[in-house]
């Protein structure tokens, strides 16, 4: 089966409500490939006006970059799965290192957020990833291998046809240290053996798993040129739309 090839935007604590309308709209105006899936993960002020922008394009869809684990109630300043779904998002960013670094979101925490956008027909984006001293110990497989465990194999074969998955080493975001292809195809490789082994071949087969970290114009197309590969997830270089349509145009 052939895996959807996915490139996806993550502008984190990026662009005003009006900078976000016209970064939207410049992506817009450029080609996307018929292949290439496109996802945009906007904070969440611009969610609603640039859904109204991507409606009669289908190519490309809209994505958050968190949620919350309950349904709804008393938690100040947060954001619900059903409130995402209800301004036309499709995709949720869960997991993200900056999230597990900044916020303490564990493993078991994050497998809550899962279940709940899985619930509410949201699409985890779910990132995983080692940071140097893990990569330097020569962990990092087991590492992720147990991130992997801990917040995703607890799901149904069916509920996990729904995820997505990013690895992103942690000494690669934001550093233009881009992990190197051949270490991208050796962890994706690993993170597939690992969805065969609990879900069988045809679910590893058609799970799509994208690289993040430092992933630019200039280094995207021999990462996404990867057997393993499937696309990117793109913090910097989503900012600019030239950049990121050339990262699209990559595969
Ligand atoms: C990210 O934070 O998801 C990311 C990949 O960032 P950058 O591309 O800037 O390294």
């Amino acid at each position: 089966m052939k895996r959807r090839q996915i490139v996806a935007g993550n502008w984190k604590m990026n662009k005003t409500y009006e900078e976000g309308r016209e970064l939207a709209q410049s992506i817009l105006n450029k080609f996307v490939p018929e292949e290439t899936h496109v996802i945009i993960c906007t904070p969440y002020i611009h969610l609603k006006s640039i859904h109204n922008l991507l409606k009669e394009v289908s190519r490309v869809a809209l994505g958050a970059q968190n949620c919350h684990q309950e349904k709804s109630g008393a938690f100040t300043g947060e954001t619900s799965p059903a409130m995402l779904k209800s301004v036309g998002v499709k995709y949720v960013i869960i997991g993200h290192s900056e999230r597990r670094a900044y916020f303490s979101e564990s493993d078991e925490l994050l497998a809550s957020k899962v279940d709940n956008a899985l619930a509410h027909e949201l699409r985890p984006i779910f990132c995983c990833g080692e940071d140097l001293a893990i990569r330097e110990s020569g962990t990092h497989a087991q590492f992720v291998e147990n991130q992997l465990k801990s917040s995703l194999f607890h799901l149904s074969e069916s509920a996990f046809k729904n995820i997505v998955i990013a690895y992103e080493p942690i000494w690669a975001i934001g550093t233009g240290k881009t992990a190197s292809p051949e270490q991208a195809q050796e962890m994706h490789a690993h993170i597939r053996q690992l969805i065969k082994q609990k879900y069988g071949s045809e679910v590893a087969e058609s799970t799509s798993i994208l690289y993040g970290g430092s992933c630019k114009p200039t280094n995207a197309k021999e990462i996404f040129g990867k057997p393993d590969v499937d696309g990117g997830l793109i913090g910097g270089a989503s900012l600019k739309a030239e950049d990121f349509i050339q990262i699209v145009n990559s595969f």
